[in-house]
């Protein structure tokens, strides 16, 4: 039987959960089909996760734009869905003189396009506020706006105030064909048909194919792989702010991020890669980022290393369409399709900003569309038991002592959607502390064999091929 709706979104990365969320203020009837088995699994899960100013983004590009007006209502969004949001500022250093002039450059930028709290500063007085940072800086840019963000915490959060807001998610449903002819879309997966007036194009990496199921090739997407390190809780005390490496000569620029557990993200390194789904670790990425770490914090020690991981970076190329500006957010229309190509940094600071521009032009193109009256933009996140007043009977055994999970986290994290060992990860932290989750793992195994219903040999680290006992 095929399945009618006015929207189908493809794709629950932190796109397409904006998207979701932004519709889901209409009385529309939306679906978002993903192909994997939970939320936020691809680009979405493994970035930098930086909120930020504007300042680095053309004067007038709609990047810019948008990436100024959600820098500015981060807190407020932050606030609604209950994500933690650390608004650090952050301190972009140059140690010569191709970063001199790189940071003037920036700056006349942000002063262009209006940028609040930004400050050219000398090298001395980016060496007061970061006195761990290898000293010879010869100049910084202070941006006070400037902040971080648990970029999955954030999806997460979009997803569940989207489903409660009345979207269907469909997950395990990988869109193999699309017809958008006769003004409606009608759409194949491996297992089900659909139809639609409009179809949201958020497939990430996936954009490019995803158009082309319907439309002439216009832009296509080349990825290339980021590497990252993240260290131990408490070496985030390292730093104060978000830190931008400017680079000299053929350098790569490099960020090091404090997380709200007290991690140091430090990355990403950029290689080639061609496949989308290839999200391996390369061992001279990550040791081209060990020298960097010991080189510009000097005092981080090494034994604090915890953990690395690896993204994969979708560049947009062209084929055809002078429309296209590739260093801007390409929104392709091709009505009753609209995609999302590639969008790269900062897609995770303009996600709610970009849900609502597609929204827009969706009920802009699908025409006198009611609001719902019973949206509601709050979302409560998993709460953890105040522990000067733990009780076992009512918050269950604690099961990841690094970081204080209780089996009741965890239940409720798989009641809002976990079915795997990192989607619990990603809604509770159990398993993210020092011991890996060497301690804790196995519990947390039986704990979805008995909630889902699952034989041990089905429950995955992360989806179809990463089963955990063989
Ligand atoms: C290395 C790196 C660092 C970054 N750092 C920052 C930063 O610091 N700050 C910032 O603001 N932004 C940052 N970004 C940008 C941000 O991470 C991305 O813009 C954002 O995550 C893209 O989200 P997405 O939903 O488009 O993609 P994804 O998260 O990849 O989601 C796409 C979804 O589509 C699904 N899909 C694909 N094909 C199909 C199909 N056929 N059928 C059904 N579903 C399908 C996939 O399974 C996936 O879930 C960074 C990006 C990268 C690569």
């Amino acid at each position: 039987m095929v399945e009618t709706c006015d929207v189908i979104i493809i794709g629950a990365g932190i796109l397409g959960c904006f998207a979701a969320r932004a519709l889901s203020m209409y009385d529309l009837k939306t679906i978002v089909l993903e192909k994997r088995e939970d939320v936020c699994t691809m680009i979405s899960k493994a970035n930098t996760g930086i909120v930020y100013a504007g300042y680095d983004m053309h004067p007038g590009s709609l990047k810019a734009e948008m990436t100024i007006r959600s820098n500015a209502g981060f807190e407020q969004l932050c606030k609604e869905l209950g994500v933690t949001y650390l608004k650090t500022g952050s301190i972009m250093v140059a140690y010569g003189p191709d970063g001199d002039q790189s940071l003037i450059r920036k700056m006349e930028q942000g002063k262009e396009s209006c940028v609040p709290g930004l400050h050219l500063i000398t090298g001395k007085e980016a060496e007061q506020m970061e006195p761990n940072l290898r000293k010879g800086i010869s100049s910084a840019l202070y941006s006070e706006t400037t902040g971080a963000v648990n970029p999955w915490d954030l999806g997460i959060a979009a997803y569940e105030n989207a489903k409660a807001n009345g979207v269907m998610f469909h997950f395990l449903e990988s869109v193999m064909d699309i017809d958008c002819q006769n003004k409606r879309v009608s759409i194949k997966t491996q297992s089900n048909e659909y139809t639609a007036k409009v179809v949201i194009n958020c497939a990430g990496s996936n954009t490019d194919s995803i158009r082309e199921m319907a439309f002439a090739p216009s832009v296509r997407i080349r990825n290339t792989s980021a590497d990252y390190l993240v260290y131990a809780k408490g070496s985030a005390s390292q730093i104060s702010h978000v830190i931008f490496y400017e680079p000299e000569g053929k350098e790569k620029g490099l960020s090091i991020v404090p997380t709200e557990e007290g991690n140091l993200i430090i990355g990403a390194t950029e290689s080639s890669k061609m496949d989308c789904a290839d999200y391996a670790t390369r061992a001279e990425d990550l040791s081209a980022l060990l020298s960097f770490s010991s080189t510009i914090l000097p005092s981080l020690e090494q034994d604090q290393l915890l953990n690395e991981f690896a993204s994969v970076r979708p560049n947009p190329y062209l084929l055809q369409n002078p429309e296209v500006k590739l260093n801007d957010f390409n929104i392709l229309e091709d009505w009753p399709m609209i995609s999302l190509v590639a969008i790269k940094t900062p897609g995770i600071t303009c996600a709610a900003e970009l849900g609502k521009y597609v929204s827009e032009k969706v009920i802009h193109h699908i025409g006198q569309v009611q609001t719902n009256p019973y949206y509601d933009p709050i979302r409560k996140p998993i709460e953890h038991p105040d522990m000067e007043h733990y009780k076992k009977e009512q918050d269950g055994e604690i099961l990841c002592h690094c970081n204080l999970v209780t089996e009741k986290m965890i239940r409720e994290a798989i009641k809002r959607g976990a079915t795997t060992l990192n989607g619990i990860r990603r809604r509770t932290r159990a398993g993210m502390g020092c011991c890996q989750g060497a301690d804790c793992e196995e519990k947390i195994l039986k704990i979805l064999m008995r909630e889902l219903g699952i034989h041990a040999e089905e429950v995955t680290k992360d989806g179809n091929g990463s089963e955990v006992l063989l």
